[in-house]
């Protein structure tokens, strides 16, 4: 399994550039002139208080919800500004680009562990079927559920359960993964295995944007680390200086009230 272009990216377009993303839920202001890159095979970790815009930033990046103005551009390739409402088309096109491991695992209770890992390489997608379904057994093969193929959701763990949401989200074989919170509603000995996994993803060159408040999986997984407070970016940069010495007063304060 590898991304779908694990080249390094000196020489090419970031794989991710965000300028001056907004989005506003009647008159909350939720997301204030978000601006990210994140270049191919880097990992970008969104940190910040609970109701900051997390979600909301990757919620856009992925064309569940539609902001308000800025402009997102994927690879070089696709360019959405949505200062003017874009396209459907080019709506459908980002959603493609990339594929969302949710909180909560968000997988369809009534199909099978197969089933869901296929349903969008086969339902959306429209690959072959028997294609899809080597590919989605090789890879629960790989995340060790290989003999959970026939179960059904509730039938597995919440840590199963959402290696079968990060197994779905490969499927899809995107060019960007999006991770909302993967480990949180998870019981702590379950933790583990789902980090674990992530960081595997991390070194084969995977390009993701994660939102999470294990600020120590941060510090190991990614290169570059946003903290997120009321809809801004306030700083970013490298994980290990910005966790260890933050620049802002209110970074500090919600370090402070982590750690
Ligand atoms: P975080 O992920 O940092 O916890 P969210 O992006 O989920 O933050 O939420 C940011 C703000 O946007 C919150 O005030 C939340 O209530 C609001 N919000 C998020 N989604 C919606 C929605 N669909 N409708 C109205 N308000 C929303």
């Amino acid at each position: 399994m590898s991304p779908t272009d694990p080249s390094p990216a000196k020489t090419q377009p970031p794989l991710l550039a965000v300028r001056g993303l907004r989005k506003s839920f009647g008159a909350n202001r939720v997301l204030d002139s978000i601006d990210l890159t994140v270049d191919r095979g880097r990992v970008l970790a969104l940190i910040g208080p609970s109701g900051s815009g997390k979600t909301t930033i990757l919620r856009c990046l992925n064309g569940l919800e539609l902001a308000d103005g800025g402009t997102i551009d994927v690879a070089g390739e696709l360019s959405i500004d949505f200062a003017q409402a874009p396209p459907k088309k080019r709506l459908s096109a980002l959603r493609d680009r990339s594929a969302m491991v949710f909180q909560h695992y968000n997988l369809f209770p009534h199909k099978t562990v197969l089933e869901n890992v296929i349903e969008g390489p086969v339902g959306v997608q429209k690959r072959p079927r028997a294609d899809a379904v080597a590919e989605a057994l090789a890879l629960l093969d790989r995340v060790g559920l290989g003999d959970k193929r026939d179960s059904y959701p509730f039938e597995l763990s919440g840590g199963q359960q959402q290696r079968v949401g990060i197994v779905r989200a490969l499927a899809l074989k995107p060019q960007l993964l999006l991770f909302d919170e993967p480990t949180s509603a998870l019981d702590p000995e379950l933790v583990g295995d789902v980090l674990r996994l992530i960081k595997e993803l991390a070194r084969e060159g995977w390009t993701m944007v994660i939102v999470t408040h294990e600020l120590e999986f941060a510090r190991e997984v990614a290169h570059e680390v946003a903290f997120v407070d009321g809809g801004v970016i306030v700083e970013r940069g490298d994980p290990k200086q910005l966790l260890r010495h933050p620049q802002h007063e209110r970074t500090k304060q919600f370090l402070h009230r982590l750690l």
